[in-house]
């Protein structure tokens, strides 16, 4: 009997041949099959007639087949299968390559449906390798929407369709681990159910209902993890900073400006969340350039005050360092040393003085306590750096911090027992509805205006037929001695790093439009070291041009540089886009952003148009979620959940707030899950991958 464990090749006509492609899709068993859901579906009850196709256009065609037959081609490597098909308005070649079967499979007067792209002219249209299915075999079987799953080579739709379909019977000892009160709550279907609609939907509504019960489990699923992972965090006790009122106050009017009000509020909420005994969990949202820098020094001031360690983590070098730069400007003298460790730097800062250290004397400084604020990359987790007293671990540039990385840091802290603070800072505006999905587990402060007297980055989409003017422009600005980014999206998909493409971009301005100048290039596969070179001679100048991609790091304070050029604007998210934007305009000189795109579609310039009008990181964002799904929020790379069902969930406000609110309230009457044996065997699970991530 086929049950859920039961493995593909053991499945009715699946031989090892086939259960070998699964597997490359990760499908081992009849639950994977079950698992793979559509990613889309062909719908087949909306068909065209015939005369009424346009070249150039997808359709549905139904008809009759009134020829079919299949010939080698003269190479003989290739054969040809030719069909005519006809319905009442007319008729339509079709044509299939290295399908020869397909002469045998259907005969003449078969009633067929199609799909696929119409080629041709308007006399002599045609169709290339249109899927297809015979009528009768779709009105038993697969319904009038068609799914469509993700396969590999050599697996057919087909072939996914009918294992698919041959294990279905195994559903009927799926055991559903939402619980019946939930589910009569939110008015949801059981899962084996939704999962039998997902796969063969009898129709749109159907599928719909089906579609609303598996992305209520991803959410409330998630929700739960949060929410377990908060309640875990706070049965560990942290050490109580003080908030002492009067020594941060005068901080606060020892700096060079007036804090935002926003910066106000985010600093004081992180300043108070560390007067308590539960270990703060926060992320401080704001735009680049909004200011985070000096709120989280201002946490770091709290802590060192009250005589705790702090520890500052960048993503890089570069930015470990500027951060330095920062905290020399920020900090009072005299008042606390603090010290750079990276993998090649070790440095001390204490007072008017620099001492250049061995890795080995400053690690032991820092055990020692006789240094207040340990500023570095990942060098700061591993395993020879220990702390003392250690209260505070901010970091910037990455959402969040894995619940291992944080016990691994507890555990280092000099005092075991407690749990330090952590404080992450990011510049990707979250959208609130995203950051109550996707960040339950931790407190937000945002900072959403700027300070005051930021000049606007003029915003511009140049047509290819205005790519000229522009570069006049970019050579007029590097002539009154600024510098220019220029960045590149992926153009082939396989190539990851975006070598290919930005490449391409350099030796085209490097040698053809700009080689008098001098022009760096930044991609994902240099070594650390390069990229710090070149970025050190952009710092100074050396280099005026700067291509790169979006994946290399661009975190970073060029004042000079007063161009942003964007290649291939239409690939990117607006977020994204407004994130390189903020790169420019950091000085004093007005600085420019030009969207270059080469398509002209509404829609590209209607989306690209909001960037030209918008300078706020949130409202975009919110705007990206709205037209493309989350995920594009962050560039569809660094997402980190793929989950198509999650993204669409995400959209859809109302679902999102009953999964919270059921999550919430399963936890309230009953927090360790013990009455929900099911529910909590799914849950530990997901805890358990979790953990090993
Ligand atoms: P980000 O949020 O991108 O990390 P930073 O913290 O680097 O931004 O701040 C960007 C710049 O703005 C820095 O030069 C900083 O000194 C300055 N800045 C921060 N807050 C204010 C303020 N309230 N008024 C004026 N300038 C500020
Ligand atoms: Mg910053």
């Amino acid at each position: 009997m086929l049950t859920l464990k039961t493995k593909v090749n053991e499945i009715n006509k699946v031989g090892m041949a086939i259960a070998g492609r699964l597997r490359r899709l990760n499908i081992k068993t009849v639950e994977d099959v079950l698992m793979h859901l559509p990613f889309r579906y062909d719908d087949f009850s909306n068909t065209a007639k015939i005369d009424e196709l346009i070249a150039g256009e997808p359709a549905t065609i139904k008809g009759v087949i009134e020829l079919m037959s299949s010939r080698r081609a003269r190479n003989r490597k290739l054969t040809i299968t030719e069909a005519l098909i006809t319905d009442d308005t007319g008729s339509i070649k079709v044509i299939w390559f290295n399908q020869p079967y397909l002469s045998k499979m259907f005969n003449k007067g078969d009633e067929i449906i199609l799909a696929g792209k119409v080629s041709g002219e308007l006399l002599a249209q045609q169709m290339n390798n249109p899927s297809y299915e015979k009528v009768k075999e779709i009105t038993t079987h697969t319904g009038r929407l068609v799914p469509i799953y993700s396969t590999t080579e050599k697996l057919t739709q087909k072939q996914i369709r009918f294992i698919a379909q041959s294990c279905l019977p195994a559903l009927d000892n799926l055991s559903d681990w939402l619980p019946d009160t939930i589910k009569e709550e939110n008015d949801l279907i059981d899962l084996a159910e939704a999962i039998k609609q997902i796969h063969f939907p009898e129709n749109e509504e159907a599928l719909k209902i089906a579609q609303n019960r598996l992305q209520f489990d991803e959410i409330f699923l998630l929700q739960l993890q949060q929410q377990l992972v908060k309640n875990a965090l706070n049965e560990n006790n942290s050490p109580i900073i003080k908030f002492k009122q009067d020594e941060i106050k005068e901080f606060v009017k020892s700096l060079p400006f007036t804090l935002t009000p926003d910066q106000k509020k985010a600093g004081w909420e992180i300043i108070q969340n560390m007067d308590g005994k539960n270990p703060m969990n926060r992320l401080l949202d704001g735009d680049v350039g909004s200011g985070k820098t000096v709120v989280a020094i201002l946490a770091a001031y709290s802590a060192m005050i009250n005589n705790f360690q702090v520890a500052l983590m960048a993503p890089t070098t570069i930015l470990a360092q500027q951060h330095i730069q920062t905290i020399k400007k920020l900090l009072p003298n005299n008042k606390f040393s603090y010290c750079l460790l990276t993998l090649k730097d070790a440095l001390l800062y204490k007072g008017n003085k620099i001492t250049e250290l061995k890795k080995k004397e400053l690690i032991e400084i820092i055990k020692e306590g006789k240094v207040n604020l340990i500023i570095g990359t990942h060098a700061l987790i591993q395993k020879t750096v220990e702390y003392n007293n250690l209260g505070l671990v901010i970091i910037d540039e990455q959402h969040r911090f894995g619940v291992d990385q944080r016990k691994a840091l507890r555990d280092k802290s000099g005092d075991p027992k407690t749990m330090p603070h952590f404080l992450s800072m990011t510049a990707t505006p979250i959208p609130r509805t995203l950051a109550l999905a996707l960040y339950g587990d931790l407190d937000i402060s945002l900072i959403k205006t700027m300070p005051s007297g930021r000049q606007k980055i003029i915003t511009e989409i140049i047509p290819p037929i205005d790519r000229t003017k522009s570069y006049e422009f970019i050579n007029e600005q590097i002539r009154n001695g600024r510098q220019v980014f220029v960045i590149c999206p992926l153009i082939d998909p396989s190539d990851k790093l975006g070598v290919k493409s930005v490449t391409e971009e350099f030796a085209h301005l490097n040698d053809e439009v700009f080689p008098h100048l001098s022009i760096g290039l930044l991609h994902g596969k240099l070594k650390p070291e390069e990229k710090t070179n070149i970025m050190e001679d952009f710092k100074n100048n050396i280099i005026q041009i700067l291509v790169s991609t979006s994946v290399v790091e661009v975190g970073v304070d060029i004042p000079n540089a007063t161009v942003m050029m964007i290649e291939g604007a239409e690939r990117f998210g607006l977020a994204q886009m407004h994130q390189f934007r903020g790169r420019v305009g950091r000085g004093e000189h007005q600085s420019y952003c030009y969207l270059f795109t080469d398509s002209d579609t509404p829609k590209t310039i209607s989306r690209l148009k909001a960037l030209v009008d918008n300078y706020n990181g949130f409202a975009l964002a919110e705007r990206d979620l709205k037209f493309r799904g989350g995920g594009n929020i962050y560039g569809t790379d660094q997402s980190g959940f793929g989950n198509q069902f999650i993204v669409n969930a995400l959209q859809n406000i109302a679902l999102l707030k009953k999964a919270q609110t059921a999550a919430q309230d399963i936890l309230k009457t009953n927090p360790k899950l013990t009455k929900f044996p099911k529910l909590k065997k799914k849950m530990d699970k997901i805890m358990d991958r979790m953990h090993m991530e």
